[in-house]
């Protein structure tokens, strides 16, 4: 039972080291938590702070340190709620307090006066078009939320194509909501909160919207942070970090493309944002829509067990507009009527004909958990784990590895299958397209988006304006260029090599490949023109490549689900991924392999199931060494424990992440 609390008496992120201790009288002992709001006496007044700290020992001395008062009976729900989250939070992802504190505070700065030039609402170039009428899907679904909220409120799940009217169902409960006097977070990717994005929410809600971006100076979101919290402002837009924007009167949070893999923070705490916005929501009594041509496994895995509700939206919204035709090119068949090229004949063939009628041309190289993977060039066939079901890595010193099992083997000399030479890691870059487009096709204007084109402050918008401005015929890119944009000339999308992220180390490989095809495929034929995609593939028979040819996310699913369950990978079952790294190579991998006997010694006999430990693809980092293991167990509950027997370090650093 704790003794001292540390108590903050000022909620922002900057003040968290300014903690006070005071002792926790003993009939309190056992209700105080982190979180939670006491009444402290401070400079001989009696004011109310968080607790953020609990501990045995006494930080100054002991006769120093007075009592607190109790549990404090106001409350300032927004406060409160934060706090709240930050404790779940702390519990869920393995953090500290103070790390889920600081995700979930503001960080206070006052922003400069004489207002810096924000990139922003131009609001003179909207005209406050009126909203379309819903058809049938759509009513169906803004009904179907609105009466879940006076229910059970589960989270929604609007599931239709790109172009099917998702925005506009948002938009419609949303201004139900503001009707309501409720306050709304809508999260987008970051990669989409483009003007053009903004747009029709301006011109929609006006000037009740705040917009937070990772441009913004601290200053420039404290401002807006604040305006939410006085309720100057109704409707916040921004990317994950928006969700900790601090609403009095949240009624809704609304996560468009749910799928997105920039939904999880990639730092401490590895937080998903779907996952801490259902807290958020049942903390506030608000509701949650999610929105995905694609859903996350988990997320359509939860609406076909009911815990969401699943709302459909079956076609496109504008009738002219259809799904663009897909055509599936076998590379091997390339390969054999001797063209080498990173164009197949058909590919060709189109491109001419775009840059003939002036039509525009999207290249789509697949990098996404690219890792030098390897496969016949002859065969098609990926190098695979026989153990884990996923791709093997080529590694420096010549072998190829799993990255869950440690799994190794000789870089093969021939394909284990036809016998082929042709054995290789996969490695063309965007750049070297970029070359060979402009080499093959002289007379067409070729823009490239990729991490490094984009470097600058302005990166995205300037290659995205100037393509949309028709500056250039063909714009060559990662999964940079599939992220929600419209382009109405555009008429013909190729994706290079869909395998790339098809045998990648991850079990999430087919779902990520299926998600980026199907998303890339979406980009063609949004305007008037008809679309059409070429898909180039070394495994034209992978049921990703196939169902995302056919645009069937569900016929997908029928095919994931029971891989993932016969592996008990998620959403089939819980798994916990154990980083160990420290800067002394054996030390590391000796206190790797210490926890992973601990784990299997203590957790084994409950069914838990433990992989590895081994070195990952980046095994040393700037001279840190890096071990991984993975644990398996239908419950999340057990793997927590475990997660848990991970906090107890000795000079190394854990990392840890529940799937
Ligand atoms: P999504 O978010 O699913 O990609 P949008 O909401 O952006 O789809 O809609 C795609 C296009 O269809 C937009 O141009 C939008 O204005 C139009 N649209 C949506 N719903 C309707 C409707 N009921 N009637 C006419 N046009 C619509
Ligand atoms: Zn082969
Ligand atoms: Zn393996």
């Amino acid at each position: 039972m704790p003794i001292y609390a540390d108590v903050i008496v000022n909620i922002s992120a900057s003040d968290l080291d300014r903690s006070f201790q005071y002792r926790i009288p003993e009939e309190l002992r056992e209700s105080i938590r982190l979180g939670s709001r006491v009444d402290i006496p401070f400079n001989r007044r009696s004011i109310s702070g968080f607790v953020v700290g609990l501990s045995d020992e006494p930080a100054i001395e002991e006769d120093k340190i007075l009592p607190l008062t109790g549990l404090s009976k106001k409350s300032a729900a927004v406060e409160d709620r934060l706090m709240a989250l930050a404790a779940w939070m702390r519990e869920r992802y393995g953090c500290t307090m103070n790390q889920a504190l600081m995700t979930v505070l503001p960080v206070k700065k006052a922003s400069k006066r004489g207002k810096a030039k924000v990139e922003g609402p131009d609001l003179s170039d909207i005209s406050p078009e009126a909203a379309p009428t819903l058809n049938e899907a759509q009513t169906a679904a803004v009904q179907a939320v609105l009466a879940e909220r006076k229910g059970a409120n589960r989270p929604g799940l609007l599931f239709g194509v790109t172009g099917s009217g998702k925005t506009e169902v948002y938009m419609a409960v949303i201004e139900q909501l503001l009707a309501e006097k409720k306050q709304v977070i809508l999260l987008i990717p970051e990669i989409a909160l483009t003007w053009q994005n903004l747009k029709r929410f301006y011109a929609r809600f006006g000037d009740r919207i705040g917009v937070i971006n990772s441009r913004q100076s601290a200053g420039e979101k404290y401002e807006t942070v604040e305006k939410a919290k006085k309720g100057q402002i109704d409707l916040v837009i921004g990317p994950r970090s928006a969700l900790f924007t601090p609403m009095p009167r949240l009624g809704l949070i609304v996560i468009d493309e749910e799928h997105e893999e920039s939904y999880r923070s990639e730092l401490s705490p590895r937080y998903h944002s779907v996952e801490v916005a259902e807290k958020l929501c049942e903390l506030s009594g608000a509701s949650l829509l999610l929105g995905s041509a694609t859903p996350s496994l988990e997320s359509f895995y939860k609406a076909q067990n009911g815990r969401y509700q699943l709302l459909r939206l079956p076609a496109r919204a504008v009738p002219e507009s259809r799904l663009p035709a897909v055509r599936v090119v076998d590379l091997r068949e390339e390969m054999k009527a001797g063209n080498k090229s990173v164009f197949s004949r058909l590919l060709r063939e189109k491109i001419e004909e775009r840059l003939e009628k002036r039509e525009q041309i999207m290249l789509f190289l697949n990098r996404r958990g690219y890792a030098g993977f390897v496969s016949c060039r002859s065969c098609g066939k990926a190098l695979k784990c026989p153990h884990c079901d996923v791709g093997l890595t080529y590694h420096r010193d010549g072998f190829l590895r799993c990255h869950y099992c440690g799994f190794s083997v000789r870089f093969p000399d021939r394909c284990p299958s036809c016998g082929s030479p042709y054995v290789a890691a996969f490695g063309t870059g965007t750049q070297k397209v970029e070359s060979i487009v402009r080499k093959e096709f002289p007379e067409a204007r070729v823009l490239r988006m990729d991490a490094d084109t984009t470097k600058g402050k302005e990166g995205h918008s300037r290659i995205l304006s100037a393509f949309a401005h028709q500056g250039a015929d063909i714009l060559v890119g990662t999964q940079m260029i599939v992220k929600g944009h419209d382009f109405p000339r555009v008429s013909l999308v190729g994706i290079l090599a869909a395998d790339l992220s098809l045998y990648s180390s991850d079990y999430r490989a087919a779902e990520q490949t299926f998600e980026l095809l199907t998303q890339a495929s979406g980009r063609a034929g949004r305007g008037a023109l008809a679309g059409e995609v070429v898909i180039q593939t070394y495994s034209p028979e992978h049921y990703a490549v196939q169902t995302a040819a056919a645009q069937d996310y569900e016929a997908f699913y029928a095919e994931e689900l029971p891989r993932r369950e016969l592996l008990h990978y998620p959403p089939a079952g819980a798994m916990l991924a154990v980083g160990v790294s420290g800067t002394e190579e054996a030390e590391n991998e000796a206190f790797a392999a210490g926890l992973a006997e601990r784990i299997r010694r203590a957790f084994e006999p409950l069914g838990a199931v433990l992989i590895g430990p081994t070195a990952p693809f980046r095994s040393k980092v700037q001279d840190v060494y890096r071990q991984v293991m993975f644990v398996k167990h239908p419950d999340r509950t057990l793997l927590l424990k475990i997660q848990e027997l991970t906090r107890e370090t000795g000079g190394v650093r854990i990392q840890t992440d529940i799937f």
